[in-house]
């Protein structure tokens, strides 16, 4: 890895924070309660602002706002037309303030700015020119029914929709939750993750600068417990889209539930899984792998096992790990101290339950929550590293022998998010592709996202797609 001496001295950032806020009525707002919470910089620990803590009183003024702006217009009663180009200028806006976004991105989250810059940003815009061009385009039926009628159907906007996001990608997923909403004329009450409400509250201010009416968009950053929970069982809320742990998916679920059955979709954990078949799909492998954190179960074909075990091993030790603000860095630092103990606390159970530790294993340097990219070889099924999504660069190598073998064993899970093959055999890749029951299959590439592309998972994975209503199966051109 690069050296962990130059972790001491963070590079600054070239941004300051100018909203920290909660957002309500299109007005910057203080909590109810006049409480803040610090979000913390995952290079350091340290603070990098004090942001407004919303609780249920906050929720309850983000809803009505939220409720005015649909019940009374002018959002839902816009026209398709005029609502699209507000979000295709929006795209605009947040495409010339690109690497200030970015750099805003990294700094709460400890992304490498590269990645934030070159692939996270423009994503947003991309996901967000995608939406705006299905405003115009929602079409219904008409339907011969038997008798003098004339029947048409409609897909009307649901109403207030209340959406509850991770730190993984703070602003991919208010793309992918905010975009959909609004191009069909929902408002909106997001509640960011309490360990990266920045950047959110920035693109909000560009969003009104488009020209989105108050009250349509509404944020409010706090915790989950508190805010979250009452979001969710808000009686006001039409809806409820959450992406985050199954766990809390399932109280996400029960509070709909209690209060007034509102739909929810759950986007929730899953461990990627990888099937690597022949050595010579090495290179390929590598062409996509630059980006991971490789959180992955990782199954190998014997006959090429302790070749891949080595090369992993080898390219685990040259991953580029430092300063996010630093050029050519692959790896920042974890979020922040609760993820960075339990991935090490993972470490040390994979140590324990027999696993070979082939490189990594440890923290990286001694300041901030750094963590040397780690390879596991002869890992288990039923070893917790394989069964849990550990969300950190922890790589976790097991064996197999066939293929009948390798669909049981990868299916053998409570969850079922996303898949990628390797192979260079078509059979292999035919049957995979339909024998993995997971959400997305990628054949001969990996983690390869778009704004078109469909996702979500079977089992404990979730409940309904981002996107469009079906799974992905994604082959390399
Ligand atoms: P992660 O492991 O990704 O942090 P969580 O499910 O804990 O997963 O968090 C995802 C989002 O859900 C965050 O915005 C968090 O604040 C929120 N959240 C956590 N607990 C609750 C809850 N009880 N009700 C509603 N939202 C919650």
């Amino acid at each position: 890895y690069s050296t962990a001496a130059a972790l001491e001295d963070p590079i600054k950032p070239p941004v300051t924070v100018q909203y920290d806020k909660l957002l309500i009525n299109g007005q910057f707002v203080d909590a109810a309660s006049g409480k803040t919470f610090p979000t913390l910089d995952p290079r350091t620990g340290e603070v990098i602002a004090h942001v407004a803590e919303g609780d249920a009183e906050d929720i309850n003024r983000a809803v009505a706002a939220a409720r005015k702006a649909f019940d009374e217009g002018p959002w839902p009663k816009m026209t398709a037309y005029e609502r699209q180009r507000i979000l295709l200028r929006f795209a605009d806006l947040v495409e010339k303030h690109n690497d200030e976004i970015a750099a805003l991105e990294s700094w709460d989250s400890g992304k490498p700015f590269e990645q934030s810059a070159q692939v996270e940003i423009p994503m947003f815009v991309r996901l967000f020119r995608y939406y705006a061009g299905w405003a115009d385009k929602i079409h219904g039926l008409t339907i011969q029914a038997d008798g003098p009628h004339h029947v048409q159907t409609l897909h009307e906007p649901i109403g207030v929709a209340g959406q509850i996001i991770p730190w993984n990608f703070p602003l991919v997923m208010f793309g992918w939750k905010v975009g959909p909403a609004l191009a069909c004329g929902n408002t909106v009450v997001l509640k960011t993750a309490e360990q990266t409400p920045l950047s959110a509250l920035l693109v909000s201010k560009l969003l009104h600068e488009a020209g989105l009416p108050d009250g349509v968009l509404n944020i409010v950053s706090g915790f989950g417990p508190t805010a979250g929970a009452a979001l969710c069982r808000h009686m006001d809320v039409d809806k409820i889209a959450f992406t985050g742990s199954t766990e809390t998916g399932k109280i996400v679920l029960e509070s709909s539930a209690k209060s007034n059955l509102k739909p929810v979709t759950l986007e929730l954990g899953g461990n990627h899984l990888l099937l690597f078949v022949r050595m010579l799909m090495w290179t390929k492998l590598l062409s996509w792998h630059t980006l991971l954190y490789f959180s992955i179960r990782t199954y190998v074909h014997e006959k090429v096992y302790d070749e891949f075990i080595e090369k992993a091993k080898a390219r685990a030790l040259k991953r580029v790990v430092g300063d996010p603000f630093k050029a050519g860095i692959e790896q920042g630092p974890q979020i922040d101290a609760e993820q960075f103990e339990k991935i090490l606390k993972y470490i040390r159970s994979g140590k324990e339950s027999g696993a070979t530790l082939e490189t990594g294993g440890d923290r990286f340097g001694t300041k901030g929550y750094y963590i040397q990219p780690t390879v596991f070889s002869n890992v288990k099924d039923d070893m917790l590293i394989a069964m849990d999504e550990i969300f950190g660069p922890v790589q976790t190598v097991l064996k197999f022998k066939d293929l009948g073998e390798v669909i049981q064993r990868a299916n053998n899970t409570r969850y079922g998010l996303a898949a990628g093959v390797f192979t260079q055999n078509l059979d292999t890749a035919n049957t995979l592709m339909r024998a993995l029951r997971v959400g997305t299959v990628w054949i001969n590439c990996f983690d390869t996202f778009d704004a078109t592309i469909p996702f979500g998972g079977y089992k404990m994975s979730g409940i309904g797609r981002e996107k469009e209503n079906t799974v992905s199966r994604i082959t390399c051109k």
